[in-house]
């Protein structure tokens, strides 16, 4: 379908959308490639400004341009594979994304083929003639999509276009919800309803609940570390405005580094707005990819209006959270800028792009590099931010914890461990930091040594001084 999806839009010279759904992204299986390419199709830029500058006079032309390019997708998608229908029954089931699955196994499971006529949804635009057909062949339809009810709505609209008046089920009729994504079994219970079967006992099939498992930042995270030492240094009053990347982990208990979340790049503006209003000092977090992404202008915004906010940059050199994509900090480890395409390999001569240099030249005047994990540092330069007036910067520089693991791959690196006869279990490193690798066992307090990474985080946090260096071992990752 992917494949398609590319020749589709060369062919119609229309964006397409590969929309999975989230069970479909949460899966992995085989996957058998077809016959590729001889040849990559030429690189080149050939001019043609009446189609790519949209100026008025262009403009109305597209405009036609693209309702015929429109019909034309839709008239291809007609002939394609993406529209099958199985079964042969008055009862219509239209079923999209990975609910068409669930419907399958269900029909299947319950001997209903000659029963419900299954009709896929497996793109848009929906061509007339599938509706139509389909709708032909049934006397009545339970839609079966995930969330907003686009298909139904669509096909209640084609029934009336086709003066058909027929029963249209779904989430209107409250035969599905229209949150959460869908699993075989609420589907097989719609179905039931739908079709007028006994409902299924599922009390024989009771899944104990199980324990709840946020999602938290990950052990050795430098993220955690400046949350810590930013908390310390403003307080628990402080309004913090995070962003969109794995720093949003911050959230909730026990680093309470969220209050605000809105959108990609939103949180340097956020914290502006917020600080206008109220007058008080307020923390925006972002990490290095999306500060390139989308927080210049926010920041920019933000200097010439002298709003009272702190910036605080985490850069880990990679946008981690997607899959470790390179971001324009990242480096080979020698301090060589890594490769992100072009025409040449980066060298020793290569600039290497500043965070710095470029919130200075947005006209940052008070801004601090700092090493998370250098924390007494750290901690000063938070400290005097909070003094500040107007906007100031601090830059947290360490890597991302995991991509570290993976590139010292063999070598060696040092856990903690926590000395017994000194642990008072206070519950400090617990309560402050929520780093997984310390546990919990009966009031004992230890670290995990398959999960610890070693940032003596917890060993500057802890009173007692308890936590300790562990004799070194080899890296297994
Ligand atoms: S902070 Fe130190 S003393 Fe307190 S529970 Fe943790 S290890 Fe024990
Ligand atoms: S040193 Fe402490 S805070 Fe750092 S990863 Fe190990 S257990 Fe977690």
């Amino acid at each position: 379908m992917t494949r398609y999806a590319f020749e589709f839009s060369e062919q119609t010279r229309l964006p397409v959308i590969i929309r999975p759904t989230t069970r479909v992204c949460h899966s992995s299986g085989i996957v058998t490639f077809g016959p590729l390419p001889d040849k990559r199709n030429p690189i080149e830029f050939t001019k043609d400004p009446a189609r790519y500058v949209p100026i008025p006079s262009n403009a109305r032309r597209m405009r036609k341009e693209l309702t015929e390019r429109y019909a034309e997708a839709a008239r291809l998608l007609q002939e394609s594979e993406f529209f099958p229908r199985t079964g042969d029954g008055k009862k219509g089931i239209l079923a999209s994304g990975v609910s068409y699955a669930y419907a399958a196994q269900v029909i299947d499971d319950l001997g209903l083929r000659d029963r419900v006529t299954l009709q896929q949804i497996g793109a848009y635009p929906i061509p007339d003639k599938v509706l139509a057909e389909f709708l032909q062949a049934v006397e009545s339809v339970l839609v079966v999509e995930e969330l907003t009810p686009f298909v139904e709505d669509w096909v209640s609209l084609a029934a009336f276009r086709q003066r058909r008046q027929i029963p249209v089920y779904g989430k209107h009729s409250g035969h599905l919800p229209v949150e959460y994504e869908y699993s075989p079994d609420l589907v097989e219970d719609a179905m039931r309803d739908y079709l007028g079967l006994e409902k299924r006992d599922r009390s024989a099939v009771a899944v104990p609940e199980l324990p709840s498992r946020p999602p938290v930042l990950c052990p050795g995270c430098p993220h955690r570390a400046s949350f810590y030492l930013a908390r310390r240094a403003f307080g628990k009053k402080t309004i913090y405005c995070n962003d969109i990347g794995c720093y949003t982990l911050g959230y909730g208990q026990p680093l309470h580094a969220c209050d605000v979340l809105l959108c990609m790049g939103s949180s340097i503006s956020q914290a502006s707005g917020i600080a206008r209003l109220t007058g008080r000092r307020t923390v925006a977090y972002i990490g290095d990819s999306t500060f390139f992404h989308s927080g210049f202008p926010a920041l920019a915004n933000a200097v010439q209006a002298a709003d009272n906010i702190t910036v605080v940059i985490l850069d880990n050199y990679v946008a981690a959270m997607t899959g470790f994509q390179p971001s324009l900090t990242t480096h080979d480890g020698e301090g060589r800028p890594a490769a992100h395409g072009g025409s040449h390999a980066p060298d020793a001569a290569t600039p290497r792009f500043s965070i710095e240099d470029a919130v200075r030249g947005l006209g940052v005047t008070e801004v601090y590099s700092v090493d998370p994990y250098d924390e007494d540092s750290a901690l000063a330069a938070f400290r005097k931010a909070r003094k500040g007036t107007g906007v100031n910067v601090v830059v947290c520089h360490s890597p991302c914890a995991v991509n570290e693991r993976r590139r010292r791959k063999g070598q060696r690196r040092a856990t903690f461990i926590i000395d017994r006869e000194r642990c008072n279990a206070c519950t400090l490193c617990v309560r402050m930091l929520g780093c997984p690798g310390i546990l919990v066992t009966d009031g004992e307090y230890a670290i995990d040594q398959e999960l610890c990474d070693g940032c003596a985080l917890c060993a500057y946090v802890c009173k007692q001084k308890a936590i300790v260096q562990a004799t070194e071992r080899k890296e297994s990752v």
